[in-house]
């Protein structure tokens, strides 16, 4: 088969160990959060960007597939092997290679720890503030390539707006350097920002240089409850109208919170229908009134209870909570379909009473979460895949949630990406020639179709 040739001749090239088609290897990497399962040929687990273009090179040889992975945690199915090849871990890849203190930049490779390089920097007084919540496994290479969001987004923006410049591996072997060190630069095409997003389709990010910010002085976390979805809602509206922009707004419904008090034991109030979570960070003086503004919105919203943390230890317990709810939601069904839909804040109110009529319409069990000081909601539909008659009606749900989604000025996918889990639904928001054109970028730098096939693009067209 010419992908043991491929396997072989990778054997012969790189360093012993660097590659492994043992059972327990394939299986360990046939999957990621999404639980899509498909099995690789091998995993190769490159130390340096010289053997990251060995590998590309072979494969591109033998026109084998080759599926960029960080740690396996994105909820798209981006790093799964549906058309087997080559799953190139990046977990060797691991080092901060700079963080330089005047330039306020750190220059990392693909495979480390969003969380590591968090508390790197903020060692030094710095800040990095993408924050996906699973910042303590997730790795800066899959943040990239996913341009991953988190709950701070709302006021620092998301990955994107800290790649200053990339190092990446083309298909054919060759490596290109893209972007400036500096806060300025518009030389050509912005191959950072189209390679940010990219879900390893285009090529494979062996360096990134990150802008860093001033570590803030301060933060105050506030918890409000509320007696329905929807007014909570109306509160994310109210304070974004107030001219509010605090660093993160959660908001959590009552599903999940039931399923947080399962996982951790937390207590919350009997009539919360609703959690907004909201922090905010800065000068002493200034997170003072800040928070004294958001009372008041909260206040004027009707909230039911509004408690400021009063210290680290308690702000902690609250977003640890948060943190929880992914995993937690298990407690209710096995399986998920976990939606990132994102829509203009001020049409939070309208997407959330759509979410609740679609649950009731097609009878799906659903809970729902997220960064709603960004409009994106996780809308999860719970379901057994053992019980076919449930995943038709959760897939019909969610075709509904995205035409819904793309009606209200929305789109279908604020952070998570595409990937393999909504391909078929990608069409609803950018029609057969927004596909047409990104297939012609991705044909530019892959020509041979390697990197990462059967993502993004959809088999047949829906919508
Ligand atoms: C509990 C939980 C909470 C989460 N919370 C958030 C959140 O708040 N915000 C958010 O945005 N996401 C969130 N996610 C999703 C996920 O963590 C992010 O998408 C993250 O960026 C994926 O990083 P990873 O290292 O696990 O990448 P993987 O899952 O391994 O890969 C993701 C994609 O990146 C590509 N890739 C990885 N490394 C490279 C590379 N070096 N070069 C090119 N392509 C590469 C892969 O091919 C794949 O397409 C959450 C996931 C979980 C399980």
């Amino acid at each position: 088969m010419v992908e043991d040739k491929a396997i072989a001749k990778l054997e012969r090239l790189l360093p012993a160990g660097r590659i492994s088609t043992h059972e327990v290897d394939r299986v360990t990497y046939s999957y990621d959060a999404t639980g899509e399962k498909y099995m690789p040929a091998a995993v190769v687990f490159p130390e340096t960007e010289g053997e990251v273009t060995e590998i590309l090179a072979v494969a591109s040889e033998f026109k084998i597939p080759v599926i960029p992975r960080g740690a396996g945690t994105g909820l798209s199915g981006g790093s799964v092997p549906v058309k087997a090849g080559l799953v190139v871990s990046t977990e060797r890849m691991t080092q901060i290679l700079d963080i330089d203190e005047e330039e306020l930049l750190a220059v990392v490779e693909p495979g480390v720890v969003t969380g590591e390089l968090h508390r790197a920097v903020e060692a030094r007084g710095l800040f990095y503030p993408p924050d996906p919540a699973s910042l303590d496994f997730c790795t800066i290479g899959g943040n990239i390539a996913e341009n991953a969001g988190g709950l701070r987004a709302v006021k620092y923006g998301v990955t994107r707006d800290y790649v200053r410049a990339l190092r990446f591996a083309l298909p054919e072997g060759e490596v290109f350097s893209a972007g400036v060190r500096t806060v300025k630069g518009v030389v050509g095409y912005d191959l950072v920002t189209i390679m940010v997003g990219s879900e390893g389709t285009l090529g494979f990010i062996t360096q990134a240089t990150l802008k860093l910010l001033p570590k803030p002085e301060t933060k105050i976390t506030i918890a409000a409850y509320f007696a329905s979805y929807v007014s909570a809602a109306k509160a994310v509206a109210g304070i974004i109208a107030r001219k509010i922009l605090p660093a993160t707004l959660e908001f959590i419904d009552r599903q999940c919170l039931m399923c947080v008090k399962e996982a951790t034991g937390m207590e919350f109030p009997e009539d919360a229908m609703a959690l907004l979570l909201i922090e905010d960070d800065g000068f002493e003086e200034v997170v003072k009134r800040s928070a004294s503004a958001i009372k008041e919105a909260l206040a004027s919203e009707n909230a039911l209870h509004i408690q400021e943390a009063g210290d680290a230890a308690a702000a902690e317990k609250l977003w640890k909570a948060r943190r929880v709810i992914s995993p937690s939601l298990a407690y209710i069904a096995p399986h998920k379909m976990n939606e990132d839909v994102t829509v203009p804040r001020k049409k939070l109110p309208e997407l959330i009473a759509a979410v609740e009529g679609i649950a009731s319409r097609y009878n799906v069990r659903c809970a729902s979460f997220g960064h709603a000081g960004d409009g994106n909601i996780h809308v999860n539909f719970l379901y057994d895949k053992r019980n076919n008659d449930e995943v038709q009606r959760v897939k019909e749900a969610v075709k509904a949630l995205m035409e819904v989604v793309v009606q209200l000025g929305g789109t279908i996918s604020g952070e998570h990406g595409i990937g393999l889990a909504k391909k078929d639904y990608i069409g609803i928001e950018i029609g057969p020639e927004g596909i047409e054109i990104m297939k012609r970028i991705k044909n530019a730098f892959d020509p041979h179709g390697i990197m990462n096939p059967g993502k993004i693009f959809p088999d047949t067209l829906v919508g």
